[in-house]
Formats: structure tokens, C-alpha cells, sequence
């Protein structure tokens, strides 16, 4: 038996609640729609359950990533040769309405945090208007538009340190940057948080919320994406880095830069990581090349590495 089965074992012996599926194409669990298929994927029911799965991939020294919607990510096509965690279950998507602020569960969508906001008349989160990430996600990537981002609501988070340490992290020990999250031990999952709440009227939570949605829709491409592919270097757009480099609308196979959203990369059905990964590559090498610049991705690349020995 390799690891991989026994550590299946394991979790059916400690009769772990949280239901698994064997070589789940990733491609399902993206917005792109790109990637292999990963060996197990777990939708985790609890913190209890997180913990003792944690201790078996730690013990069986086995791959993982915890996953949110998948937003942000390109897996490769040779898929990943691990454990996908997403956090499903009742606690990771809770809400309480406490005085001054909101304790969310991290596999909230946005979407859902905005209904709940709408009816509770709590303003200040409107910006995360057609964001398709889970609060974790969002946290993680410091999600944001329009000049801000979730970091400027966060008050506190509670991370799980693998495999079984929780706290509590105050927003004063962490450093929310343009699309980064510094300060979070290494490999903490979060779990909650909770977030500055501001008292509004439904008014106008439905009149920012329909002006961003308007905005949105007003330059995104149809298809399947996973939004801004490079973030914007000092003083200029990404986009305006790929229009000036002359690859708007380029194509790699399946996959392309948008010709409405040049910054943006669109799967028209069946683009590969290979494809994508050769749109980014080209763009970076031109970038640099052409205007001396360096592009950073903001999409995160997650390679197939082997298992451990
Ligand atoms: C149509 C579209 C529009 C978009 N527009 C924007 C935009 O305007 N602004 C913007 O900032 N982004 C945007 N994005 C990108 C994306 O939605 C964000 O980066 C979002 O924050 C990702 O959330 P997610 O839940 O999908 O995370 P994922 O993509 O699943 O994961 C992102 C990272 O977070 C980590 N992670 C996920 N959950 C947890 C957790 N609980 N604990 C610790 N780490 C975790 C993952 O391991 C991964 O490293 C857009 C994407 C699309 C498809």
C-alpha cells in the first residue's frame, strides 16, 4: 500500500466525518477550469475533523493545499499529487452579528457575507461586489477593487497552525499588502474572522453594490477566468503593460488575453496550464524586453510536485 492508502485508511478508521473524493479533476474546482486531477479531496466538515486529517497527512508526510473557490489558482495538467481541503462545513460558513463587529467563517462566499450584510444593514464590504472568493481566499489574497481591500475590515483571524494549534491573530500583527497577507505563521489556515462592522442603510448598501456590479460588468469578459492575471506594477495598469507590449487578445491554444480586459486570461473550453503558463511567460519575457519591467503574477501557480520520501 503507498501513503496515500494508508492515510485513506486512517481516516476511515478514526471514522472521520468530512466526505472525500478520489482523483477529483481540479479543473472542477477552479474558475478557470484548468488542472489534472488531485489525488483525494476533502470537503472539511469541522476544526476537529481538520486536525485529525492534518495529523494524518502529517504523519503519512503527504501534499496539501486548502483551498477557497478556486478564484485564484491554476493547477497544472498533470493535476496534484496530495490532499485538497476546502472547508465546508456549518462552522466555516456561520456568521454571528456581534457588537462592533461580524464573526465570519472563512468558506463564507463573498456573496453570501454581502446577503447577510444587505439584511443586517452593515455597510463597508460592498466593494467585494463580483469577487468570487471565500473570505479565507479573500483574506489570504488581501482581495480588493476600487481602491480597497478586505485588510482594511479585518479586526482579527483564528488560524489552525498544522496540525493542531489555534489563536487568534490581531489585525496589528499582520501586514496587509496589494494582494498579500504578511505575518501569518507559516501554514496557518484561517478559520474565522472577524470584521470592523458599519452601520448603513439598506439604500445604500443596494446602490453601491448595483453601481459596482455595473462597473464590473461593463469590462468583464465572458468565459471562464480567474480575473487579473498580473498585478499592477508601480504607477501603471497591467493591462496597459500588455497593450503596450502589443499582446492583447494573444493566444496559446485554448487560452487567451482579453481582448476587452487584456489583462485577464480567458478559457474558451478547453485551455491547458500549458497554455496558460506560456501566455504568462511571453508576457513577462516581452514586458521586461520592451519596457524594463518586471511583471508579478497575482495569480498563484500551483506546480505538481512528488510526494515527499
Ligand atoms: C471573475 C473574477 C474576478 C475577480 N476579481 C477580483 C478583484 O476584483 N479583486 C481581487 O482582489 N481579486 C479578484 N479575483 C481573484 C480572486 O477572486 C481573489 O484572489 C480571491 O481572493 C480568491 O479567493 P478564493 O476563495 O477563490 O481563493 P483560492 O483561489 O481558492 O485560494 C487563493 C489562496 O488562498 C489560500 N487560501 C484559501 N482559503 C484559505 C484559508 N481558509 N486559509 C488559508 N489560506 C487559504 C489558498 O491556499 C491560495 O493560496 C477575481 C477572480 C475572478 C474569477
Amino acid at each position: 500500500m503507498n501513503r496515500l492508502n494508508f492515510f485513506i485508511s486512517a481516516m476511515q478508521e478514526k471514522k472521520i466525518k468530512s466526505a472525500w473524493i478520489l482523483g477529483m479533476p481540479l479543473s472542477r474546482l477552479t474558475t478557470i477550469g484548468v488542472g489534472g486531477l488531485c489525488s483525494v479531496y476533502i470537503l472539511v466538515r469541522s476544526v476537529a475533523d481538520l486536525m485529525e486529517i492534518l495529523k494524518e497527512i502529517r504523519k503519512k508526510r503527504l501534499r496539501y493545499k486548502v483551498i477557497g473557490n478556486g478564484s485564484n489558482l491554476l493547477f497544472d495538467d498533470s493535476g496534484f499529487k496530495g490532499i485538497i481541503l476546502k472547508l465546508t462545513g456549518k462552522s466555516f460558513q456561520a456568521i454571528k452579528d456581534l457588537p462592533g463587529e461580524l464573526v465570519c467563517g472563512a468558506g463564507i462566499s463573498s456573496q453570501k457575507l454581502l446577503r447577510f450584510c444587505m439584511q443586517k444593514k452593515i455597510g463597508g464590504l460592498e466593494f467585494l461586489t463580483g469577487i468570487p472568493g471565500t473570505l479565507g481566499g479573500m483574506i489570504r489574497m488581501n482581495a480588493g477593487a476600487f481602491s480597497q481591500d478586505i485588510g482594511g475590515r479585518v479586526k482579527r483571524l483564528r488560524v489552525l497552525i498544522p496540525p493542531s494549534k489555534l489563536a487568534w491573530i490581531k489585525s496589528a500583527s499582520l501586514r496587509f499588502e496589494y494582494r498579500k497577507l504578511k505575518g501569518l505563521p507559516q501554514g496557518a489556515i484561517i478559520l474565522q474572522a472577524a470584521l470592523r462592522k458599519k452601520a448603513s442603510s439598506r439604500q445604500s448598501i443596494s446602490e453601491k453594490v448595483n453601481f459596482f456590479r455595473i462597473e464590473r460588468e461593463k469590462r468583464r469578459p465572458k468565459g471562464k477566468t480567474f480575473g487579473s492575471v498580473f498585478k499592477n506594477p508601480e504607477g501603471l495598469h497591467a493591462w496597459e503593460v500588455i497593450e503596450r507590449i502589443g499582446l492583447r487578445g494573444y493566444r496559446s491554444g485554448g487560452a487567451c488575453l482579453s481582448t476587452c480586459h487584456p489583462n485577464w486570461i480567458v478559457n474558451s473550453g478547453h485551455a491547458s496550464s500549458r497554455d496558460i503558463l506560456r501566455i504568462i511567460k511571453i508576457v513577462k519575457r516581452k514586458a521586461k524586453e520592451k519596457l524594463n519591467i518586471d511583471l508579478e503574477t497575482e495569480v498563484e501557480y500551483v506546480e505538481n510536485r512528488k510526494v515527499r520520501k
